[in-house]
């Protein structure tokens, strides 16, 4: 089956096929798309904003398509950044200014106070209108200072507890096994499986 990934993040599209890797898939970017313009991202959850993409897409492509809407919660910042993680502090900022401010706001605040969660809903929507969400999330703990080249995002700040190391210094193959978007896609992979099927 072809599946269109609606997304533009380099670092989602190289996540997702790995963790799809498995399934007989073969996946179109939004680049074979002419004339597709993203909707805004203007829901106020994650659901929405996921939902909003992969229907847009599947609409204008006449295909299966894929979304994924995810942030980082800081819990001492009350959820923040939260669904609007890709656009914190303006568009123009980097990751690494990003990352350094949150360091910023909770300096001095000893670990056990610097719980957080990565948050991620998949959509996967048909042509015909078929909508499916599903959800993953993963528990971790905001590091002291950033640590690792590896992922994207907030990953050199995030701590895995269970592994003791950002989710930035993780091989890929171990974040795609744990990270809350890995967790969210394998919920889909029974609908795209049968998908598969009956497209072979
Ligand atoms: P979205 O495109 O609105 O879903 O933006 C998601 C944003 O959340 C990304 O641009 C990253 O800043 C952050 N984010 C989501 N998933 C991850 C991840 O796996 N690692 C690090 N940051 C992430």
């Amino acid at each position: 089956m072809q599946l269109v990934l609606a997304t533009a993040n380099a670092g989602k599209l190289q996540e997702i096929m790995a963790i799809l890797s498995d399934l007989r898939i073969s996946f179109l970017s939004l680049a074979s798309l002419h004339g597709y313009i993203p909707p805004v991202e203007s829901g106020a959850t994650y659901a929405e904003n996921a939902g909003a993409k992969a229907k847009a897409v599947a609409e204008i492509s006449g295909c299966w398509a894929l979304a994924d809407d995810s942030g980082l919660e800081v819990e001492a910042l009350g959820g923040q950044p939260g669904a609007h993680s890709g656009r914190y502090l303006g568009l123009t900022v980097t990751d690494q200014e990003r990352n350094q401010r949150i360091l910023e706001l909770l300096g001095g605040m000893p670990l056990p106070r610097r719980g957080a969660r990565f948050q991620c809903v998949v959509a996967v929507a048909g042509p015909g209108g078929e909508l499916s969400l599903s959800h993953g999330s993963c528990h971790g703990t905001i590091a002291e200072v950033p640590c690792g080249n590896g992922g994207f995002g907030y990953d050199p700040i995030f701590i895995v507890p269970d592994l003791g190391v950002t989710m930035a210094s993780l091989p890929p193959d171990v974040k795609n096994r744990i990270s809350h978007r890995a967790r969210a896609i394998e919920k889909t992979k029974p609908l795209l499986q049968r998908l598969s099927l009956a497209a072979a």
